[in-house]
């Protein structure tokens, strides 16, 4: 397989789909006509989507999807890749395309904050009287984010309001910028900043994808790699320098590698090198090592006796550091 052979497409609009059950079927049968792999969201308040294909898949789609009156200026932000990025097809229906969960939804059509294009946000990120918020998942920001941005200590993105009530004062008196990856969940969340009364609001046009590409800003001032929703985890932004800002989870070493816990009811995203990964058994704490359904111990047909082993030497280890 030659490198560039592939492409990753990520899109979204919000745009009214009348009948979205209807056209999520029609849609997924079309896609997998294509050979395209991924997942796309539809639901009456527009479509969000990231798949992957050959150059002549991903450009028989785009070319199919502008050729509808719904999405005929459909923005796909387009990465070269060495394969497909995902398994399979999903296309699904769903009431928010983008989970937020307001008790009072917001149409971002009618409401949102100032779109900002990629050499605006460089100049203003450094202006003092403004705040960056990273309104992604506290696991993306671990892995890379915005110089100075704040980190939210949420998990979903629907935790995310609540965790700016209880937040509140950090942001009085700033001009709010807001980014995500796409730019897709910053279009509700902006709308929902100017509801609860913040004003001066604005979010990074097209998502830290479109600012990596971008020819003036080359993504600086972005420390680390971007957390994407699919086979390849994570992918280089800053064109200029690259600091690595992610932790090891195990020893605190700089890390850019996720595996998930090992315990399927935790499965928690960790930063850990290949060596943590096999010497912790991909488990994030004591008890998802010892849970009784733990993938790590199931995979490697462990025994008893060598599972026992591990954790004296596991405790060992962990008592070294202490010293
Ligand atoms: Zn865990």
């Amino acid at each position: 397989m030659e490198k560039g052979n592939y492409r990753v497409l990520l899109f979204y609009k919000y745009v009214e789909i009348e009948d979205p059950e209807t056209f999520t079927a029609e849609h997924l049968a079309f896609c997998k006509e294509l050979g395209l792999k991924g997942r796309i969201l539809i639901g009456s308040e527009g479509i969000n989507g990231t798949c992957s294909g050959t150059i002549e898949q991903t450009d028989a789609y785009m070319k199919k999807m502008h050729e509808d009156e719904r999405f005929k200026d459909l923005w796909f932000k387009i990465d070269e890749a060495d394969g497909h990025a995902f398994k399979k097809m999903h296309v699904r229906h769903r009431k928010e395309i983008v989970n937020l969960s307001l008790d009072e939804d917001i149409n971002p059509l009618e409401l949102t904050g100032e779109y900002l294009e990629p050499a605006e946000f460089l100049e203003q990120m450094q202006d003092e009287n403004t705040i960056v918020l990273d309104a992604r998942n506290d696991y993306e920001y671990d892995l890379g984010h915005f110089r100075g941005a704040v980190r939210p200590d949420i998990e979903t993105f629907r935790e995310l309001p609540q965790w700016i009530e209880e937040n509140r004062e950090m942001f009085e008196g700033k001009k709010i910028l807001a980014y995500c990856t796409g730019g897709i969940r910053c279009e509700k969340f902006t709308g929902w900043l100017k509801r609860e009364g913040f004003e001066d609001v604005a979010h990074l046009h097209g998502g830290i994808v479109t600012y990596g590409k971008d020819p003036v800003a080359k993504g600086q001032l972005w420390d680390g790699k971007c957390y994407v929703f699919d086979e390849r985890i994570a992918v280089p932004i800053n064109q200029v320098e690259h600091v690595v800002v992610g932790r090891d989870h195990f020893d605190g070493t700089p890390c850019e590698r996720y595996v998930n816990c090992a315990n399927p009811e935790c499965n928690a995203k960790i930063l850990c090198s290949e060596e943590n990964e096999h010497f912790y058994m991909r488990s994030c704490s004591d008890a998802c090592r010892t849970h009784p359904r733990n993938r790590y111990f199931i995979e490697n047909n462990m025994t008893v006796e060598e599972f026992n082993e591990r954790l004296e030497a596991i405790e060992k280890a962990k008592q070294k550091e202490l010293v």
